[in-house]
């Protein structure tokens, strides 16, 4: 078992920043009490735009250090440079974390995975701040080709220019439940904190992580939130972490449960069957646009016809509707299986094309 699946879920909790000796230690205190698993502050603090509040370097260190002896319980921080590795490690850091902002730059991640050769020492890895699986894959192999052993990806969210839904970072959850695809065996750690960017909301994130077969929740944490140096509209008390924590649900992949499993099976094979019945539907619909495709290249017409496409838009969202489908699902949908008969009726089109040129 790692050290990051130790737990279910593996909690990583602490200030955005660490602020001030006092605050260190007041806040490992009380999450000491609490079932977490690794303490959490940032002493380099990568922000948007300068002026605003950037650590306390070495210092703060020497606080984590502090709270890591007194209350027994293993520290991370941020690190973005090679020499914050080595002083880290200076300061018996237990588990280093890589910022959304460092993940993005693969020569800056080769830095730091150079630096860590020959280091054992457990790395988590943020998503890049762009929705890239692959720039996030490729800084976990980073680390891992310069022989590390304990790896895990942290979600944060995804920058976009408008905040979506309401959040700060947009979950894109589709991102990291590919990363999971290609790599079942790396822990994932959900960040509810940077996602939402808000303290009420932390909640319902953590909670669908759950849901979403997470492996651990990374939750910043104040004595003050209101008082915090940075990012204060998302910290919660170590109080209300506890809360969050105890009405959590916390799920498995599979069930003993005989009868449940028994009713999966049965529903599967019922949808087993749709799907079959879904793909030769689709097979004869592609055959339909061919033989329209045949039409449309005897009469000289274009494949894409912006009329019947407003007009398929309509009808299908209008149908899915009264079935409950979203009109968004439903036009992603058909988007996909417009593209591939445009595509199909291309290829004919193009045909009489190369033949006429001939
Ligand atoms: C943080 O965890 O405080 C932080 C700076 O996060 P991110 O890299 O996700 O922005
Ligand atoms: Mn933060």
């Amino acid at each position: 078992m790692s050290f990051f699946t130790s737990a279910k879920p593996f909690v990583v909790a602490g200030p955005c920043s660490a602020e001030t000796r006092e605050q260190v230690l007041e806040t490992a205190e009380q999450l000491s009490q609490l079932n977490i698993q690794l303490f959490r502050a940032g002493v380099w603090k990568p922000r948007t735009r300068p002026g605003s509040f950037e650590g306390n370097g070495i210092e703060a260190l020497e606080w984590m250090q502090e709270a890591k002896h007194k209350y027994k319980i293993p520290v991370t921080v941020e690190v973005a440079e090679p020499a914050h590795i080595e002083l880290a490690l200076k300061h018996e850091i237990d588990v280093l974390w890589i910022g959304a902002r460092t993940t993005v730059n693969p020569f800056q991640v080769q830095h730091l995975a150079d630096a860590l050769q020959g280091v054992n020492i457990p790395i988590m890895v943020k998503n890049p701040v762009n929705a890239d699986v692959d720039l996030w894959q490729g800084a976990i192999e980073r680390f891992e080709q310069a022989g590390a052993k304990e790896v895990a990806a942290i979600h944060r969210g995804f920058s976009g220019y408008s905040a979506a839904a309401g959040y700060r970072n947009q979950p894109n959850w589709p991102i990291p439940i590919e990363l999971k695809r290609r790599r079942p065996e790396l822990p994932i750690i959900c960040d509810p904190s940077h996602i939402t960017g808000s303290r009420s909301r932390i909640a319902e994130v953590a909670q669908k992580a759950m849901d979403m077969h997470f492996d651990g929740l990374m939750i910043e944490t104040h004595p003050r939130p209101d008082e915090a140096w940075s990012d204060a509209a998302q910290q919660i008390t170590p109080a209300k972490l506890k809360e969050i924590l105890a009405n959590l649900i916390v799920r498995e992949e599979f069930t003993q449960d005989m009868s449940s499993q028994i009713q999966l099976e049965y529903l599967r094979q019922l949808m087993d069957t749709l799907d079959a019945e879904i793909i030769d539907l689709l097979a004869k619909r592609m055959e339909l646009s061919e033989q329209m495709g045949e039409v449309k290249k005897l009469c000289n017409m274009t494949a894409y016809q912006p009329v019947r496409w407003r007009e398929i838009v309509e009808t299908r969202s209008e149908r899915a509707q009264s079935h409950l489908l979203t009109k968004e699902f439903i036009v992603e949908l058909y988007e996909k299986i417009h593209h591939e008969s445009i595509r199909r009726q291309l290829t004919i089109l193009e045909g009489i094309d190369k033949k006429i040129n001939k």
